[in-house]
């Protein structure tokens, strides 16, 4: 209605009134595709009211100009066919519906034409859909890029890495089926033809405490659950396992009450472990892996599973003595001298190093097999789209480090959208010379330099006191953060809170007021994951290993080195630190993902999370950005090509400058001075309505 009024005035006769109310029709149906098109651009209840329209649709992508708004549909839609894969195909961004493709084409093309490295920020709360939209993604260059015999080769490996590390570095959490529990950015190279030639992965802190322990509702990570149901009759027998997830500890917890809650989620719906066992096991091979390396990385993941059935009793004299029946003495001899918990711990300690360094031993062989092999022409020379595809904010009942870590990667990638938008629309209009007043937001950087700055932040309290030889503990780390951040006005305890609050925090709670919402945090545990240390004589150990992946993986250095290694949250911040300095050397695409309800149900749109998303995402204040000056820009030609039928002295071609062709063009259209403006190389428009009159002018 609002638009039919806006428009009104263009409206010259009945017939012209006729057509415009048919199309209005369809966008009163099925919203507008980019949000700077909507009338009333500040308003939150527009905006979700044309996601929900085009969600019902099932039109599940949006623009916010150039951002990609993405809702998680939660069914398999059929909008990822190799047509339309070709529609998609060097087409301009603005000429076909909001697509993932129509974002990686774009990336693409702006990769081949302007020569300049790409990167594609995927970012969304977890389960809003970011690696399957990485996915999506890859699977467009392998189907469009150019191949020969070779490319071929890299496209199958660059596919099959996923389903691998997500074997080993996804599980389900209570957010999510397939939560990826680590970090991963990876690049795509490619050749001056456009051809993918290669592909490297970096990964960041895998969550290896769930190989230990998982909150009730959870599950460890995918391949255990793989190996057991899918394995080989003779692999099992091999490896020593039943066919039965209840045996093992490490998936079921039949677990002493103090070591915490359960898992015992053997089973879920969305996830067939066999036929994905299936999958693994031809990933593997595509990828490049022996038969032994096969057999040794599931030998590995079988101890893990051996070792968690590991139990200890406590003698009178309080040491601990191993329970189970088991060969391995070694783990009695080592591990006795300590009270039974310190015994557990060290057990588990062990299992997560293992784990652990076996899935960066993987990465780094998915590596090797994605290294650009070819002679002629140099790593150095490859063009790239870079793909970061990382763990989403999380909230649980119980928060713990690994939230802590999580929820600050999210805030240091919202950190680099905001200083990313805001700088390339400020350059934008620089660059074509039009003057625009900037939109004040709020900035998140408060947040990272809470948790990450020098001496005073709450990493560096952290460290100091993992540092700190006597009594320092979980509790003494809490009394400190207090005393030095306590004022921060995003940072809040119980010995801070005001009477309404401290009833719902803990005595051992913290709270960050994130950008993406409260969230409370447990310092139990903090100081011993971030210390992550291994006794010595475990190490020793697993240097001793005849298994090839456990030696590359326990280096016999690491034990002559007596520098302290550093602590997980300051290695975290450091690589997170080289990740911002990557992604902000290269010219990035935003795909910003939406989870429509907490239930992984299709169809179903909760406007309450969906609005705390808009909230929290910024999508409002990176509207009113985009829309602080001028809804709409095209480049002269493009503009120019598109409408040039719509007046006679454009058509069929225009000879003289650009500039000069859309004046005319426009000026032919009615349009009035304060509606355009014109910049070096694009037209900016400034109300939807001008261009919306213009598209229907076409269509007619
Ligand atoms: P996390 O941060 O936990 O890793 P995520 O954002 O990566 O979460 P995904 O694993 O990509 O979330 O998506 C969760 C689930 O939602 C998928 O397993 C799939 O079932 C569904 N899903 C996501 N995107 C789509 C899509 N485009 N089409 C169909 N289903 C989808
Ligand atoms: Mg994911």
């Amino acid at each position: 209605l609002c638009l039919s009024v806006s428009l009104s005035p263009a409206v010259g006769s009945d017939g012209v009134r006729v057509m415009m109310e048919s199309a209005l029709t369809a966008r009163d149906r099925v919203g507008v595709q980019d949000f700077v098109l909507l009338e009333n651009h500040t308003s939150e209840v527009a905006f979700i009211e044309n996601l929900r329209k085009r969600f019902k649709e099932n039109l599940i992508y949006t623009y916010i100009g150039s951002v990609l708004v993405s809702v998680n549909p939660y069914k398999d839609l059929e909008i990822y066919t190799k047509q339309h894969m070709e529609r998609y195909r060097g087409v301009n961004f603005y000429e076909v519906s909001p697509h993932i493709y129509a974002v990686s084409d774009n990336a693409y093309r702006s990769m081949r034409t302007e020569r300049r490295d790409q990167c594609m920020l995927i970012s969304g709360e977890s389960g809003a859909g970011k690696t399957e939209a990485s996915k999506k993604v890859l699977q467009y260059y392998a189907v469009t890029c150019p191949a020969s015999e070779q490319v071929q080769t890299v496209k199958d490996r660059l596919l099959q890495s996923n389903p691998v590390l997500e074997a080993f570095g996804n599980a389900k959490t209570l957010r999510n089926d397939n939560s990826s529990r680590f970090g991963k950015y990876m690049d795509i190279q490619f050749d001056f033809r456009g051809a993918p030639v290669g592909g490297h992965i970096l990964n960041y802190l895998l969550e290896k405490s769930r190989v230990v322990h998982q909150s009730h509702g959870e599950r460890n990570f995918h391949i255990f659950y793989q190996l057991i149901e899918g394995g080989e009759e003779d692999l099992l027998r091999r490896l020593g396992l039943e066919r039965n997830t209840q045996q093992y500890q490490y998936l079921v917890k039949v677990r002493m009450k103090e070591e915490g809650g359960s898992g015992n989620c053997p089973k879920v719906s969305s996830i067939n472990d066999r036929s994905d066992w299936k999958l693994v096991r031809k990933a593997l091979s595509v990828i490049g892996f022996s038969d032994d390396d096969v057999e040794e990385l599931l030998n590995i993941i079988a101890s893990v599973l051996h070792l968690g059935n590991v139990q200890f009793g406590g003698e009178d004299s309080g040491n601990a003595y191993i329970t189970t029946d088991t060969q391995i003495k070694y783990l009695a001899r080592l591990m006795s001298p300590l009270n039974q918990e310190q015994a557990s711990s060290a057990r588990d300690a062990l299992s997560k190093a293992i784990y652990g360094r076996t899935f960066t031993w993987l990465v780094n062989k998915i590596n090797d097999s994605l290294a650009f092999k070819d002679d002629s022409f140099s790593s150095k020379n490859a063009s790239v789209i870079g793909l970061l595809d990382i763990y989403g904010f999380e909230v649980f009942q119980n928060n713990s480090f690994e939230q802590f870590c999580i929820n600050y990667c999210n805030e240091k990638l919202q950190q680099l959208f905001i200083e990313l938008t805001l700088k390339s629309e400020q350059e934008e209009y620089e660059a074509e010379g039009i003057t625009w007043e900037p939109v004040q937001y709020f900035n998140n950087k408060i947040i990272c330099d809470l948790v990450e700055e020098k001496f005073k932040g709450i990493i560096s309290i952290l460290d100091e006191e993992c540092l700190r030889p006597g009594d320092a503990s979980d509790i003494t780390f809490l009394e400190k953060l207090e005393d030095t951040v306590g004022g921060h006005v995003h940072f809040l305890s119980h010995k801070l809170a005001d009477g309404k609050t401290r009833k719902v925090m803990g005595r051992d709670e913290f709270r960050l007021l994130h950008y993406a919402g409260e969230v409370n945090y447990s310092v139990n545990g903090f100081l011993d994951k971030n210390n992550d240390l291994l006794f010595r004589n475990l190490k020793e150990v697993m240097c001793m290993s005849e298994n090839k992946i456990l030696t590359q993986c326990f280096d016999r250095e690491e034990l002559t080195d007596r520098k302290r290694p550093e602590t997980t949250a300051t290695q975290f911040k450091n690589s997170l630190a080289k990740l911002m300095e990557i992604l902000m050397s290269k010219e990035p695409s935003y795909v910003r993902c939406i989870k429509p309800n907490d239930a992984k149900q299709a169809g179903r749109f909760d406007e309450v999370l969906i609005r705390h998303q808009v909230k929290y995402l910024g999508l409002m204040e990176n509207l009113r950005v985009r829309r602080a000056g001028f809804a709409y820009r095209r480049r002269y030609e493009v503009f120019l090509q598109r409408y040039k039928s719509l007046c006679p002295d454009t058509w069929p071609n225009w000879d003289g400058r650009l500039v000069d062709g859309v004046s005319t063009l426009v000026k032919h259209l009615g349009y009035k001075p304060e509606e355009y403006k014109l910049g070096r190389s694009k037209i900016f428009i400034r109300f939807p309505k001008t261009l919306f009159a213009t598209e229907d002018a076409l269509e007619e």
